[in-house]
């Protein structure tokens, strides 16, 4: 079964119990472990600046982990969504901290 990476999806189908994840942009299959390096290593370095590979946009160099971090982050009316994991958090704090730990 294909495991979609599902980021930008607010509603359906989390919980998942994938442990893979495919990269939409090289479409390998990545441990979901290292969803969220793998993603920072397609980066292209730009100067001061890395462009976002998911979303394009020029990113301060010390911004960019961070940056990267949040595309994972949905928000639920009261909590915060692993869009890789599907656990669920009250503060968007932890939910990044979470994803440091887990996915990194
Ligand atoms: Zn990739
Ligand atoms: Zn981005
Ligand atoms: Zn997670």
């Amino acid at each position: 079964m294909e495991a979609q990476l599902c980021y930008a999806c607010t509603d359906q189908n989390y919980a998942r119990p994938v442990t893979t994840v495919k990269c939409t942009i090289c479409k390998k299959e990545v441990d979901w472990r290292h969803v969220v390096s793998h993603y920072i290593d397609h980066g292209k370095k730009s100067g001061n600046d890395v462009v976002c590979p998911i979303c394009n946009s020029k990113v301060k160099s010390q911004q960019y982990k961070h940056h990267v971090r949040q595309h994972f982050a949905v928000k639920r009316e009261r909590s915060y969504i692993c869009g890789i994991c599907g656990r669920s958090f009250i503060s968007i704090r932890s939910l990044i901290v979470h994803i440091m730990k887990a996915h990194e």
